[in-house]
Order: structure tokens, then sequence, then C-alpha cells
């Protein structure tokens, strides 16, 4: 089922939704050569319970961490570790959801360490723009998957990155993973109808390299098949009828 969020629920989605963008805004403070993920872990799970909110990952099927910290060729669900040490040239996305009050907020970025490479450089900057391109096609009356999960494709392919088919975006609400899934490329029907009150998020993982992906024996860390760089980034948005709505940027906070 596909829910809609009441005024006060999306109030909540916005508290929560700007703690995740504080914990945003500190990671680029503190990510450099010689951190590491455990580090940026504890202190992200610190400033989130600091706003009274929970850190939504913990303990999520059991995920030790706060944030999820993939390096590389590390897609999505990397462990944090205090063995896990940054490098000049890496690449780390950092996904992390907040619960205020049983609402959830949801959103991921990939940060540059140190000094990269422009072909990394690339691979961020597009898809950070195919998440603002599916953002963009948040509109009540579209079809997310025509519409949304089409320029999210439509990007990837303009550049001939690999997109990561077996993870995607998720309607989020008083559950992290809400129906619909949002593909990040056509996967044939037009999909769900999106209307005012429902909130989603959109989160492109590109490849530089193959597509494809497994998991590792720690049964969490996805890689890509070819050990080639992978980006992510995400935002939650609401549907209204003024157009998209990002809830995971600074808004008032409500108590
Ligand atoms: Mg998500």
């Amino acid at each position: 089922m596909i829910t809609k969020k009441s005024r006060h629920e999306i109030n909540l989605m916005k508290t929560a939704g700007s703690i995740v963008a504080e914990v945003h805004e500190l990671m680029k403070e503190l990510v450099k050569p010689g951190v590491s993920t455990l580090e940026l872990d504890e202190k992200a799970e610190k400033l989130i319970r600091n706003n009274n909110a929970i850190p939504a990952f913990k303990g999520y099927h059991g995920f030790p961490g706060s944030i999820c910290a993939s390096v590389n060729e590390q897609v999505v669900h990397g462990i944090p570790g205090k063995d896990v040490i940054l490098k000049d040239g890496d690449i780390i996305s950092v996904d992390v959801g907040a619960i205020y009050k049983g609402l959830v907020g949801d959103a991921a970025i990939t940060l540059p360490v140190g000094e990269i490479t422009d072909e990394l450089k690339q691979l961020l900057k597009v898809t950070e723009e195919a998440l603002y391109a599916g953002i963009e096609q948040v509109l009540a009356g579209n079809r997310i998957y025509e519409t949304v999960s089409a320029a999210v494709e439509d990007k990837a392919n303009e550049y001939g990155y690999g997109i990561v088919r077996n993870y995607g975006g998720h309607g989020i609400g008083r559950n992290m993973h809400e129906e619909p899934f949002v593909y990040n490329f056509r996967p044939g029907p037009p999909g769900p109808e999106l209307k005012p009150g429902m909130a989603i998020c959109i989160e492109p993982m590109f490849n530089l390299g193959v597509g494809t992906v497994h998991t590792e024996s720690d049964k969490w860390t996805v890689v890509t098949d070819d050990g080639k760089p992978s980006a992510h980034f995400e935002h939650t948005i609401l549907v209204t009828d003024s157009g998209p709505l990002i809830l995971t940027q600074f808004h008032n906070k409500v108590k």
C-alpha cells in the first residue's frame, strides 16, 4: 500500500530530514584521508541522538552501524569499521536515516576523499545530476517509472555508466521502506501515479564499469562485480500540489 502523509506527519518528516541533512554536512567536514569510517559512524549517531532522533539503520535487519559507509567499489551497505581508513583519492558514500517521532528521513551522498581523479569527479557529478533529474519528475499525476525512473536511466546512459539494478528507491514514511519500489531504470510498466502526500526516496547508484553487483561474505557490503567505483546519491521527496519538496534538507524543526 502506498501511504499518504498527514500535515503533522509531513512536519515530523521535515524534522527527520533536517537531521539527516545535518549529518551530511558534518560528514563533509569530517571526510578526509586518515579518518576511519567507524569515527564517521560514531559522530553521525551522536548527532542524531542529540536531536532526539533514532538512527534508522542501526539494528535494521541486524545492521551494526548508524550509517552505511561504502568506499570505492562498495555500492551500498558498507559496514563502518575502525580498520576502514579513508585514503587520498577514495570516494565514500554515506547513506543515513533518522527516525523522529516515528517518521523516517533517508538520504545518501558520495564524497571525495582528498583529491580524486577527473573520472571520479564526473561519476559523482552525473550521479547527483541523475538524482535531481528524477526529483524534477516528482509531480502529481506522473507515473513513476516512465518519468522518475526514466530520467535517472537516461542520465546514466548518456555517460555510459552501469546502473545498479538490484537496488533502488522506495516509498517512505512510518517505515523506512514502503511501497512503491523506485527503479533506477524503466522496468516496463508505467508504474504507480504520484499523488500529493506521497513520499519517495530516489537513489541512483551508478558504476564506472558494469552495473552488476554482488554481496560480500559479511552478508552486507554490496560491491561492483568488476571492482570499479560506484556512486550513490539519495533524497527523500514529498509530492505536493506545487511540485517536489525535498524533505532531507534543512527545514524548521518541530518539537
Ligand atoms: Mg533509501
